[in-house]
């Protein structure tokens, strides 16, 4: 498994603001919005392309166009949908499938509620969209979901992440089997809490992007 810490000044500037317990929901999620476009063009950087060229208007050029299969992203739900918008804006060509999690809060296990996922997913580059990497438990099940159907490499788009989630998933994907398993993330926090919160983080995503329900 393979971290990228996506440490550009805006990314920095951005979840400095995101992380502020001031800000409204509004604000918050259009931050969020911004925020996982950033992470998004860093998260693409390996994405498949095919070699084309193509005819301006007084010459030809060699050029390159996304692969195919598309790639296929997948917003875990419910925080990630905040994350989707951002995501589609620069991959707009991409499927969408779903992934519904929720998180014991005794227990911390989470457990699978929703999945909208194609049957069959050789060969295809899939993108996870998942604000907080906390204990890595929803990260881990997402995966495994994805390898089964034959996933070739998922990259797991994060707002933040924990030590303890990035040292579970790596535990879980070691780097020498399939899929290629990467993260990138806006930062790494100090730790979890007891209640599988990131320290200091930003709270609970979801609330922040949707309000407390
Ligand atoms: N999920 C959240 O929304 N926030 C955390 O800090 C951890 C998990």
């Amino acid at each position: 498994m393979r971290t990228l810490l996506a440490d550009h000044p805006l990314v920095t500037h951005k979840l400095t603001l995101l992380r502020d317990a001031r800000i409204d929901t509004a604000t918050f999620r259009a931050l969020a919005d911004e925020l996982v476009t950033l992470l998004a063009y860093e998260a693409t950087r390996e994405v498949r392309v095919t070699e084309v060229t193509v005819t301006t208007p007084v010459g030809t050029a060699p050029g390159a166009m996304l692969a195919q299969p598309k790639p296929l992203i997948v917003p875990v739900l419910r925080a990630g949908i905040g994350m989707l918008g951002g995501m589609t804006r620069l991959l707009p060509m991409a499927s969408v499938g779903f992934v519904g999690m929720v998180r014991d809060e005794e227990s911390l296990v989470a457990s699978t509620y929703a999945n909208r996922l194609p049957a069959d997913l050789t060969g295809r580059e899939v993108f996870v969209l998942d604000p907080m990497l906390a204990t890595g438990g929803t990260l881990v099940t997402v995966i495994r979901m994805l390898a089964d159907r034959g996933a070739a490499s998922v990259t797991a788009i994060c707002l933040l992440a924990a030590p303890e989630g990035l040292a579970r998933l790596d535990q879980a994907f070691p780097g020498d089997r399939s899929p290629a398993v990467r993260v990138v993330t806006g930062a790494v926090d100090e730790r979890l809490n007891d209640k599988g919160y990131i320290i200091p983080g930003l709270g609970d995503a979801g609330d922040r992007l949707f309000g407390e329900i």
